[in-house]
């Protein structure tokens, strides 16, 4: 499928053969796999048109284990009767959520229900790596054609940094934001010279982004492998459920209902749609926002956008002052490395430290598979923890949990308006960078479904439509031959 934006040319500029330490952003994984090729390929015979009526890709929600779910608010009712509101909003994440409460403050006469299936953050939001980040994943540490344009959503991501400072405050909830920066780091020389370069652009164009020798890597992250780091000081870290909290008070605050365990079954488009919960219940809206994330495609709607990735985090226990004097995290910075299978780690403020990422894995049927044997992936996260920090060789994790990623192929992101009456309003495709980016489209979506396009349009992201993606079987043979080429390319 063609790239819809000029803008966006990323994906052939990799092609043309840049290196991928090169360009490489945080967990870009499936870019240019064998997903869109093979898939497709195999699509060709026509079965891939008529597979969606052969397998069904059944909804599997499993309960968040993680160590932030131990945070999670106190779970609102069910939806117990039928409904009428302006806006339904499906999924409590940070995009539902965000979404349900800028709706509120643009058009403050409407009525917004949010309907979650589980409790509110038990999807990524509540699960993920916690680094808050700037720029959207394809443009991470790379520029597009339109310098310009890459320097425009670098200055709002990052204002959407400062914004979410404002939420505990206004909120009540300490969401433990540290907005102290966030670390990209590199394992190859190629990778440190590349960020060298786009860090010299960057700061041409005024974006505050630096470069950092190996030293200086070291003295801020203990870690001594890596050849240099590029570090954004508009980036931080976050506790997830705690934005999670902040949010859904904001949301209610204003003026939305948001009802958990309430999981829609089905979605009937027209001027006015209609919802069919689990429990029977209906819900007619005359918008509806889609903010079911890498659930979408389950539901039918926009269901070759998007690959619903799994991937695994690990948790130490609290460690000690002599442990922490050991490892030498002086700046406490979150960090990732450039890898294909890439890690991504961050310090708690009650100095736990946090691994995910390594080898991740595609569920067949969406995702809708179980998460099935996780210890491999455990130990993957726990050798490199050791490898990072021998000191901590040996150390067991208090608890590991996983959870899916939407994934876009080339790692782009897509906020807009959809359906056949244009009443259903979306914003999915993060890619592993949406702890930030979900609420600056929240913000947008509010704008969208107020009909405000105007300040929208010239985001290569409003409406943008993404690569295909094959349906099963062909997505998950895809995936699995599109992970065992990025192993054996690894740098
Ligand atoms: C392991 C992991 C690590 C990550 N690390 C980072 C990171 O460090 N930094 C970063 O920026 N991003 C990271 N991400 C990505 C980031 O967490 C997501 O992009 C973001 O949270 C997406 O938010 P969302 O609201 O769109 O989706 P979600 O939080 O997934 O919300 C979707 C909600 O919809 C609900 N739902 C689905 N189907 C239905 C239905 N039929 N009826 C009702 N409700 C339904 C789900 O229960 C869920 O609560 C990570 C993700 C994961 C999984």
């Amino acid at each position: 499928m063609a790239h819809a934006h000029p803008d966006r040319n990323w994906f052939a500029v990799r092609q043309a053969g840049q290196k991928s330490a090169v360009s490489s952003s945080r967990r870009r994984f499936l870019k240019n796999s064998a997903l869109a090729g093979g898939g497709v390929l195999l699509g060709a015979a026509g079965v891939n048109a008529v597979s969606p009526l052969i397998w069904r890709e059944p909804l599997h929600l499993d309960l968040n284990g993680s160590y932030w779910a131990r945070s999670q608010p106190p779970q609102n009712a069910p939806l117990t009767t039928d409904l009428n509101v302006d806006v339904a909003v499906l999924g409590g994440g940070l995009t539902g959520l965000s979404a349900a409460y800028f709706i509120r403050r643009v058009s403050p006469q409407k009525s917004v229900a949010v309907l979650e299936a589980m409790g509110c953050g038990n999807g990524a939001s509540g699960r993920n790596g916690a680094m808050v980040l700037t720029m959207t994943a394809d443009r991470y540490m790379n520029f597009s054609a339109s310098p310009a344009m890459d320097k425009q959503i670098y200055d709002l991501t990052a204002g959407n940094v400062g914004f979410l400072s404002t939420l505990g405050g206004a909120t009540g909830i300490d969401c433990e934001l540290d907005t102290h920066g966030a670390l990209q780091v590199f394992t190859n020389t190629e990778g440190a010279a590349a960020a060298r370069d786009y860090v010299r652009r960057a700061n041409s164009i005024g974006m505050p982004v630096e470069y950092w020798d190996a030293k200086k890597v070291t003295d801020a992250i203990g870690a001594a492998v890596y050849t240099g780091g590029f570090f954004d000081p508009s980036g931080g870290q976050v506790h997830p459920m705690r934005l999670v909290h902040a949010f859904k008070i904001a949301a209610q605050t204003a003026g939305a209902t948001i009802y958990e365990g309430t999981r829609v079954d089905s979605i009937e488009e027209g001027r006015q749609i209609v919802l069919r919960t689990a429990a029977g219940r209906t819900v007619r809206a005359r918008s509806l926002v889609l903010a079911s994330n890498a659930f979408t495609p389950n539901l039918g709607l926009l269901r070759n956008s998007v690959v619903p990735i799994r991937e695994f985090v690990a948790m130490t226990r609290p460690l000690s002052d002599a442990q922490l004097a050991d490892i030498g995290w002086r700046s406490g910075v979150p960090f990732n490395d450039a890898r294909n299978e890439t890690f991504y780690l961050g310090l708690t403020r009650d100095r736990r430290i946090h691994i995910g990422g390594g080898g991740p894995r595609y569920d067949f049927d969406n995702g809708g598979g179980k998460a099935g044997d996780a210890r491999v992936h455990v130990a993957q996260l726990q050798r490199e923890l050791a490898r990072l920090f021998p000191t901590l060789a040996g150390m067991e994790f208090e608890i590991d949990w996983n959870g899916v990623v939407d994934w876009s192929l080339d790692a782009s992101p897509s906020v807009g308006r959809t359906g056949k009456n244009g009443n259903i309003f979306y914003g999915l495709g993060y890619s592993g960078h949406g702890v930030n980016l979900t609420s600056v489209f929240g913000r947008i979506i509010a704008d969208l479904e107020a009909g405000n396009d105007a300040a929208w349009k010239h985001y290569p992201f409003y409406n943008a439509s993404l690569d295909y993606v094959p349906n099963e079987p062909f997505r998950w043979l895809a995936a699995e031959v599109g992970f065992a080429w990025y192993k054996l390319t690894e740098s």
